[in-house]
């Protein structure tokens, strides 16, 4: 039930509640049942917390929040973009929680959302000009019908999307896909590591083929979802409903496939739910962490199914990438940093938008909540941890070999067969050794992303690691190798 919820009470507390709450009130037999709004709930709490935080505090973190939904003992709690989302859950969900309980006597769950639309009735400590980047996006065209929500995070939007030359090429595909779905590329592979932005860019082709009247029935689903929902339905007995839930898709979105490497019967199942959306021309988009073809694990047809269409890649934002996406959440959250504290952590958080965002979150709330200006040297403390996890790139094994194999010219299977000629054992002890330097993967599991024993990759670190303290050429290709996979190692 939305804005209010029922309490079933006894005796003293109905009293109590009705007392502090102000709220309507009736009576059902012997048991009153006492009918409050989420607001009043809301208003409640927000005076607690008035009086136990500071001014600024409680305007910038809790003035914002909108109270939107109470169902049984759960109560959900609108903000207008995922900044405020993560910090509140991070910083204040216990202290609210306190509150709640403090004017209720209720435990109440907790949870936080994005909301939808621009809120109708800003806050009176508000003025009305302080809308959000995201509530003007949020704004639908105004011929534009209102679509269903199709399972989508408003938050991912194209309009939030920033685009540099990292991911260019797929933002345009994006667009295409939306504009023109099972017309332009059918279907869309989007891969990249973790944090650059593929789910993002997958549900605002979501949402923006459904804005644009393009199709109607559209679902967003991980591939781990969709194999719960599988073993569900085999389980049950109920897969034809399973199969037609998905075959019934106008746009599929199949999130991380590469999560069904070495699942054969789910592959079975999906292949032949591909060729049924793709023979009645219906959009199918994947995303992975890394190209089709380098899935171990997955079926050969699949593979070759998954590149029929575009294939398209999102890499690491470059610098100016990385400063214009954390310009746009500072204008979405209508808050000034200076240029100089920006560029530091545009600098030292490159490898991915997720812990960018992060990093400008954390700085953002700590000039907010001690008032002081941001400096390098404020930032080289509150971000140490980041920049730390920063010196080891969390890049996959594959991506390294890829990138090992194109800067030598050989082929990625290179750099796990079993053939020795130095023209491919120096570039596989390369990768093997930027394996060691760039992620925090214990040796077996090196050895085994190589096919090879333990020993092999530790002869191999120190090898390379000997060689570059003579062999200038040698360590000039580590630098750009490693250069290239987000963090320059020598
Ligand atoms: P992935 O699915 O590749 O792991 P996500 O799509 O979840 O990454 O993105 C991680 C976070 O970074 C999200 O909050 C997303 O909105 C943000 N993000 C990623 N790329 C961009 C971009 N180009 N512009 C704006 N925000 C981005
Ligand atoms: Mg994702």
């Amino acid at each position: 039930m939305l804005k209010s919820f029922f309490l079933v009470l006894g005796g003293a507390s109905k009293a109590i509640m009705a007392a502090s709450l102000g709220t309507d009130d009736f009576f059902e037999g012997d048991v009153k049942v006492e009918m409050m709004p989420a607001n009043a709930l809301w208003d409640k709490a927000c005076k607690h917390l008035k009086d136990v935080l500071h001014a600024d505090v409680f305007s910038r973190w809790i003035a914002v929040i909108e109270p939107l939904e109470l169902n049984g003992n759960s109560l959900l709690l609108g903000v207008d973009n995922d900044f405020y989302q993560s910090w509140l859950e991070e910083n204040y969900l216990p202290l609210i929680h306190k509150a709640l309980r403090a004017v209720s006597d209720i435990d109440w769950q907790i949870s936080f959302t994005v909301k939808d639309h621009p809120r109708q009735q800003p806050p009176k400590s508000e003025p009305e000009t302080r809308k959000t980047v995201s509530e003007r996006l949020d704004k639908k065209p105004a011929t534009g019908k209102k679509v269903p929500a199709a399972s989508l995070n408003s938050k991912y939007k194209m309009e939030s999307f920033v685009v540099g030359p990292s991911n260019s090429f797929a933002y345009a595909a994006a667009c295409a896909v939306a504009e023109a779905p099972a017309r332009a590329y059918n279907p869309l592979f989007i891969y990249g590591g973790v944090g650059l932005g593929k789910t993002h860019l997958m549900q605002a082709i979501g949402h923006l083929a459904l804005e644009k009247g393009k199709v109607r029935n559209v679902r967003y689903l991980s591939s781990e979802t969709m194999l719960n929902e599988y073993i569900d339905a085999l389980q049950n007995r109920k897969l034809p409903q399973f199969r037609k839930r998905y075959r019934n898709a106008d746009l599929l979105l199949i999130d991380d496939i590469h999560f069904l490497a070495g699942k054969d019967r789910i592959q079975e199942e999906f292949f032949h739910t591909f060729n049924a959306l793709f023979d009645s021309h219906k959009q199918i988009i994947m995303t992975s962490d890394r190209p089709a073809s380098e899935i171990s694990g997955l079926e050969h047809r699949l593979v070759s199914r998954f590149e029929w269409g575009l294939v398209t890649e999102l890499e690491q934002p470059d610098f100016e990438t990385r400063m214009a996406i954390l310009r746009y959440k500072l204008k979405e959250m209508q808050i000034d940093v200076p240029e100089q504290a920006l560029s530091f952590i545009a600098e030292n958080v490159c490898a991915n938008v997720r812990r960018l965002e992060g990093a400008l979150i954390r700085a953002v709330s700590f000039a907010s909540l001690t008032k002081q200006e941001l400096t390098v040297d404020s930032l080289k403390h509150l971000l140490r941890d980041t920049i730390e996890q920063e010196k080891r790139v969390e890049v996959s094994f594959s991506s390294i070999q890829r990138a090992v194999a194109e800067y030598y010219d050989v082929r990625v299977a290179d750099m796990t067969s079993k053939r020795r000629p130095r023209s491919i054992a120096v570039p596989r002890q390369v990768a093997m050794y930027i394996c060691r330097q760039m992620t925090n993967a214990s040796l077996p599991d090196i050895a085994a992303a190589f096919d090879k024993t333990h020993a092999t990759i530790l002869h191999a670190t120190r090898t390379i690691e000997n060689r570059m303290d003579v062999d200038e050429e040698l360590k000039i290709s580590v630098r750009e190798i490693s250069r290239k996979l987000g963090k320059a190692l020598v």
